[in-house]
């Protein structure tokens, strides 16, 4: 078998000695429990902060452990009454090979409900951030203008075709033309802007005559700045990501504190953060059972980022903090 672990700790910017490759042997079937076969790794910007040793909402990884990571993963062997041989599984394994499982906190994976890809990404964990982060907090009304960053990837892409559905104008911001192009053509966005070129505020203003009611919040630093005037009386941000900070570099070094805490008093505007498993429990019923047919007949639409092997996670996840997957990044992990 083999594993990803954390090599050292990044300062600012994380680099592929930050990060090594170890082969060991197979792990053993807990008694009663599972060993797993990854299929394939869920590659997500949260890792980033796990690879940090600071207060967060979850605890960092330690060094030489397991880089964290959920996966969809096949049942190899089976001493569990609740899972047998082949079946597949959502499992937090970590970026590795082989797991060995207890079989606490498996969801099953029904390959006829959808691509069990699709788990990690539109049906999965960004998914239902998107769809959480919008039902509770953004709740978007029909005429009313919704943006958001990190358009072309998991979470960005079905909060703007969320919006759409509920009669919203889409505003997208993607790095680079072809990702602009695809937010707008393919995934339905009523505009996409390129944040890499010049002039943000501006181009943000004009495709937003009406002003902003609904900023999903995924990367913070320029973009936020470029939203804050625009945003409207009552407006509502769901604070889902920072991922412009999280190389403990921001991108503007202008302090946008207190223009944003003025906002957030002569507005009235609600800002909320959260982390997506909050909602799980009262929502993630009714976000399968609505979005899993409209992902089967393609009203959703999704794209996916694969990279061939497990040794090739490091370098897929690296790229992702500087926005050069397109699409979910997913590891094909062939053992
Ligand atoms: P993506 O697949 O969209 O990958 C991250 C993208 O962020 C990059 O592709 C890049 O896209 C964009 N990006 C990186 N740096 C910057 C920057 N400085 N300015 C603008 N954009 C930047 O990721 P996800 O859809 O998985 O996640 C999106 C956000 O949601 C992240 O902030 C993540 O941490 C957060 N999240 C929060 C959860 C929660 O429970 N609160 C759960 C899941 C995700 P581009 O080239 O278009 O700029």
């Amino acid at each position: 078998a083999r594993q990803i672990v954390l090599a050292s700790r990044p300062q600012g910017r994380p680099s592929l000695a930050d990060f090594r490759l170890e082969e060991t042997p197979m792990p053993e079937m807990p008694r009663g429990g599972l060993l797993l076969r990854v299929r394939t790794l869920s590659l997500d910007p949260y890792m980033r902060g796990r690879m940090d040793d600071r207060k967060s909402y979850a605890k960092p990884v330690g060094i030489g452990e397991v880089m964290e990571g959920e996966s969809v993963a096949e049942v190899l062997e089976s001493d569990h009454p609740g899972f047998a041989r082949g079946e597949l599984v959502l499992a937090r394994t970590g970026w590795r090979t082989h797991a060995p499982s207890d079989g606490q906190g498996l969801r099953k994976v029904d390959p006829a409900l959808a691509p069990p890809s699709t788990r990690l990404g539109v049906l999965g964990m960004p998914g239902f951030t998107a769809y959480s982060g919008l039902k509770v907090i953004g709740k978007p009304r029909a005429g009313e203008t919704v943006v958001v960053a990190a358009a072309s990837g998991p979470v960005g892409s079905l909060v703007g075709q969320l919006a759409k559905m509920a009669g919203a104008r889409a505003v997208g911001i993607a790095g680079g033309a072809d990702k602009c192009r695809y937010v707008k053509e393919e995934l339905g966005f009523d505009e996409a802007l390129d944040h890499r070129e010049p002039g943000l505020p501006e181009r943000l203003a004009a495709a937003c005559p009406q002003g902003i009611d609904v900023y999903f919040e995924n990367v913070g630093g320029a973009v936020w700045q470029a939203v804050l005037p625009l945003l409207n009386r009552f407006a509502r941000v769901p604070v889902c990501g920072l991922i412009a900070q999280y190389n403990g570099v921001a991108d503007n070094p202008t302090d946008a504190l207190p223009a944003t805490m003025r906002a957030i008093l002569t507005k009235s505007l609600t800002l909320r953060g959260f982390i997506n498993y909050e909602f799980e429990a009262e929502h993630y019923g009714d976000f399968l059972r609505e979005l899993a047919p409209a992902v089967a007949d393609g009203r959703i639409r999704y794209r996916e980022d694969v990279t061939e092997g497990l040794e090739n996670a490091p370098a897929a996840f690296l790229g992702m903090l500087e926005g050069r997957n397109f699409g979910k990044v997913l590891v094909r992990v062939d053992a």
